[in-house]
C-alpha cells in the first residue's frame, strides 16, 4: 500500500526551484535518507522513496 506526504520547502522564487540548498530528506515513513541535493522541484513534484515505496509529495511556498 502506497502512503503519502508533502515536503513544504519555502522560497522566495517562484518554481521551478533548484534544491542547492537541501541536500537530503528523511524519508518520513522508513526515515532513510534520501538524496535531492540539485533537485529541480515544482509544485508537480515528488520523489519516491526505494526503500518504502513512499511518496513525498513539493509544495514550494513562496515567501516574500
Ligand atoms: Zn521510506
Amino acid at each position: 500500500m502506497k502512503t503519502y506526504s508533502t515536503i513544504e520547502i519555502k522560497s522566495v522564487l517562484d518554481p521551478p526551484i533548484k534544491l542547492n540548498f537541501i541536500e537530503y530528506i528523511n524519508c518520513p515513513s522508513c526515515d532513510i535518507e534520501i538524496d535531492v541535493k540539485n533537485n529541480i522541484v515544482n509544485n508537480n513534484s515528488f520523489i519516491t522513496c526505494e526503500n518504502c515505496e513512499h511518496i513525498m509529495r513539493y509544495r514550494v511556498v513562496k515567501i516574500q
